[in-house]
């Protein structure tokens, strides 16, 4: 398998921005879409959770607290961090932006930026490190829009809460292989989550009333598996 198949939406993404309101403004657009979201307010904060968690993308502001953005992104590539790492750059400090890009950033945005556009940026990176080109990928019945967060089952669009979508969302990517309740646990939720194996059994129940309920099959023992018949 080809390292770090990140595809689509339901990933872990890590945002590092002292500002505030840009925060949680970033930490609302990125939920919405359906990634999982950790904040750091300050540099090292930051540095300490991209360092010891594992991220699937990246905000990073240049100007923090602490430890400044370029000094965190380069001590992360020193530590052989490889995350896609988007950096966010006053309008201004052009000259950000070519150490940011020296440093190991794979994108910028300069301030202000439109959400819409860091959401598309952020897809971009997910695309690159998953080496696909599709947004839309297909189990059985099931297919997965990752560009609108949808499910449909025969055509029909499947309701799901945002844990029952990044649960099936991560099944579906990785649909050649058994996925452990460990790794959904590890990938799905945020830091600050109810880190309990057993609601990961809640949720494929739940799952299961929504979809046909052989589409996710259980390997004892062993975790879960999309049945994709004939694929
Ligand atoms: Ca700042």
């Amino acid at each position: 398998m080809s390292g770090p198949w990140l595809t689509g939406d339901l990933v872990r993404i890590l945002v590092v921005e002292d500002d505030k309101d840009l925060n949680r403004q970033l930490v609302a657009a990125l939920s919405g879409a359906g990634y999982a979201v950790d904040t750091a307010l300050d540099g090292e904060e930051g540095h300490f959770l991209g360092d010891t968690e594992p991220y699937d993308v990246v905000i990073l502001d240049i100007g923090l607290p602490k430890m400044d953005g370029l000094s965190v992104l380069e001590a992360w590539r020193r530590s052989k961090r490889n995350m896609p790492v988007i950096i966010l750059t006053a309008r201004d400090r052009w000259s950000d932006k070519v150490a940011g890009m020296d440093a190991g950033a794979d994108d910028y945005l300069a301030k202000p930026f439109h959400m819409e556009e860091l959401l598309a940026r952020v897809r971009a990176q997910l695309r690159r490190a998953s080496g696909h080109a599709k947004s839309e990928i297909e189990c059985g019945p099931l297919r997965l829009d990752t560009k609108t967060a949808r499910v449909t089952c025969d055509g029909q669009q499947v309701k799901l809460t945002s844990h029952e979508y990044r649960l099936l969302a991560y099944l579906m990517h990785h649909r050649n292989r058994v996925v452990s309740r460990t790794e959904l646990v590890e990938h799905l939720y945020e830091q600050d989550f109810d880190r309990d194996s057993n609601t990961i059994e809640v949720f494929i129940g739940r799952l299961r009333k929504k979809i046909p309920a052989e589409v996710i099959e259980t390997v004892r023992g062993l975790g879960y598996r999309m049945n994709i018949g004939e694929q």
